[in-house]
């Protein structure tokens, strides 16, 4: 079997799409657009990076954007201050407080105050606890694209046994709810769970979300399963990346070495995944370039219920 790429891009683009549709008929009916701000703590080059993008997207679709950018020596009560302001600015519809944040901070603390219906990352318990009861409004951003990403590919979930490996609170357990939400049957593997393989193997949904380049092999990967990627890895050595590519993507990935010093990799093998699996998401170009299409779509959605808005 040759498994069918899913890109990322097309379906993200057609979800910006429809967002800034409706961005613009709110600004023509309502006089005003979704407010994004964003908080980002120190300089972790990554965050910058993610920020950025967030930013940028917002701005293409005709969101309004907030960024607050404070010092590395920030301490917990300058952070929450700047979390209150934004709580009671009734012109924000979501607020994001860009992960990861510098170690002395309590990122608990800094996620429960934000009020939950501005937490467009669906982070905060009381967002957590609707998504667990099957009621969420609000659902974190990667794992909700997973699911926009199967549903759009017209990939069948309910009744199917899906498998995640990870539960963290990011991607893993999230991705758990909202796949029984969609009546699949679902199990959660982690670092302890005995002979994985096994039980991988058993999927008809394979989720990888485990942070480590290339986790997913052949041994995992029953035929004709749908597998998503959700990791990102870098890999900066050609033997590495020859591990992962071959032919014409190894030269184009040693290019990306060379020029960048890095190339990005999933948490599967892609040649297992295309050679075993019916559907495969690649690493880059996947279920990643979703992430910042659903917190558009989030903040959207806060803007909406909290002003009492129906387009
Ligand atoms: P975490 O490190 O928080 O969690 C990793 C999970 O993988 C844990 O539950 C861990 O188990 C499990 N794990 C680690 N090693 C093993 C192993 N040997 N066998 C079985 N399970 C293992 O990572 P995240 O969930 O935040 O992210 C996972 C991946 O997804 C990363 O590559 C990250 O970069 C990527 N990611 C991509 C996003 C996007 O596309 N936009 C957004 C967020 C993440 P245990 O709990 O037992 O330690």
């Amino acid at each position: 079997m040759t498994a069918k790429m899913l890109s990322g891009k097309p379906i993200a683009d057609a979800i910006k799409a429809e967002i800034a549709a409706e961005v613009s008929d709110m600004r023509e009916i309502h006089g005003f657009a979704p407010c994004l701000a964003v908080v980002r703590v120190g300089d972790d080059p990554a965050s910058a990076v993610y920020v950025g993008n967030k930013v940028k997207t917002s701005e293409e679709i005709g969101l309004v954007s907030i960024q607050h950018h404070l010092p590395a020596e920030t301490d917990d009560p300058e952070l929450l201050q700047v979390v209150d302001e934004l709580n009671n600015n009734e012109d924000v519809d979501g607020i994001l407080v860009q992960l990861p944040l510098p170690a002395r901070i309590n990122d608990n603390a800094i996620l429960e105050s934000i009020r939950p219906e501005k937490d467009v990352d669906g982070f905060h318990p009381v967002n957590v606890g609707r998504l667990a009861q099957g009621r969420a409004s609000l659902a974190p951003c990667t794992p909700a694209g997973v699911i926009e990403m199967l549903k759009r590919s017209e990939i069948e979930i309910a009744g199917k046994h899906a498998v995640i490996i990870g539960r963290s609170n990011i991607v893993g357990k999230p991705m758990a709810m909202l796949l029984l939400q969609e009546n699949a049957t679902v199990t959660i593997c982690h670092s302890r769970t005995h002979d994985l393989a096994s039980i991988a193997m058993e999927a008809d949904i394979l989720v990888a979300a485990i942070g480590r380049p290339g986790f997913v092999t052949g041994e995992h990967i029953k035929d004709g399963a749908v597998v998503v990627d959700v990791g990102i890895n870098k890999v900066s050595s050609a033997d590495d990346a020859a591990q992962f590519f071959q032919g014409e993507e190894l030269e184009k990935r040693l290019r990306t070495i060379s020029n960048r010093g890095f190339t990005l990799v999933g948490d599967v093998k892609p040649h297992d995944a295309i050679e075993r699996a019916s559907a495969y998401t690649p690493v880059p170009g996947g279920v990643g370039l979703l992430t910042i299409a659903m917190l558009m779509r989030n903040t959207l959605e806060a803007a909406k219920q909290r002003r009492r808005i129906e387009l």
